[in-house]
């Protein structure tokens, strides 16, 4: 999915020539994607008048109603680009079109009123913006301490961090050097700490990566990532060989020396599963 480094990439790119600009209509290709809230049947051109990010959502505010954008894992944008068999919804201004593009066809696109959008499946129920000023040291160690479950789990719970996905967890216990199996409970205060602060860097640090490196919209850019993917690649850290873990159902990606499983016997993956499952 775009995870947060990446929407905060496109954000800015949607805000500039969206905002201001009348939204004349909305063709819809793919009518799964598609939730109409309101009640309205007809579309009536509607100005722009902010564009924001709530988790993982990117909200176009209009002047009556609000076109709120879930993702999930393949949504991606294009401007003025061809009809692909994958366009679902392009929103048509007066000089230009944007594309939502979503070839697995699990993203949504919202149509409410301001005061409908805590309707929209996890929309109210996020946790606190990784990047805002609510995330605070005390924020998280609080939340880590009524958590059971593995690291990796805690990470990409929505409702508590948000906009945190498969890849990002990944880095971020990799910085951490915590193995993503180990339950919130089993972390030392001083492992909580690196954990709070590594979720800071890796994801700064990729923002500024992927800023530089000016990915066309539609393209999601991961060259950086140290771990994601990289199985039986050498670790930037130490060389070690990176592998691949199953975490709730999950691929997990880590490395073996600077991610020990602190002797809790990690090692018989499969056998792991099993006793693990639905926990
Ligand atoms: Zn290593």
């Amino acid at each position: 999915m775009p995870e947060l480094p990446d929407l905060e990439y496109i954000l800015p790119r949607l805000r500039e020539p969206l905002v201001g600009k009348q939204l004349e209509k909305i063709e819809i290709f793919e009518p799964v994607v598609y939730r109409n809230l309101t009640g309205l049947q007809d579309w009536n051109p509607e100005l722009v008048t902010s564009v924001f990010r709530r988790g993982p959502f990117l909200v176009l505010e209009l002047e009556q109603t609000h076109l709120v954008i879930h993702p999930m894992l393949a949504g991606r944008f294009a401007f003025n680009g061809k009809k692909k068999a994958a366009t679902a919804i392009r929103f048509a201004f007066s000089d230009f079109y944007l594309d939502f593009i979503d070839d697995k066809k699990m993203g949504k696109v919202y149509r409410a009123r301001k005061e409908q959008l805590d309707q929209i499946p996890g929309y109210k129920k996020q946790g606190v913006d990784l990047l805002s000023k609510e995330f605070t040291e005390e924020y998280f160690r609080k939340q880590a301490a009524k958590y059971r479950k593995q690291a990796r789990v805690f990470l990409m719970d929505q409702s508590i961090l948000s906009a945190i996905g498969n890849a990002y967890a990944d880095e971020i216990l990799f910085e951490a050097m915590i193995h993503p199996k180990t339950r919130m409970n089993q972390l030392t205060e001083e492992q909580i700490l690196g954990l709070y602060r590594a979720i800071g860097i890796v994801l700064r640090e990729s923002i500024r990566t992927i800023e530089e490196q000016k990915p066309e919209l539609d393209q999601k850019y991961r060259e950086h990532v140290k771990v994601r993917n990289r199985k039986d690649q050498p670790c930037p850290r130490c060389g070690s060989r990176i592998r691949r873990a199953n975490v709730l159902g999950y691929d997990s990606f880590f490395c073996p020396t600077c991610q020990p499983d602190g002797g809790r016997g990690f090692v018989d993956w499969s056998s792991l599963e099993k006793r693990d499952g639905g926990s």
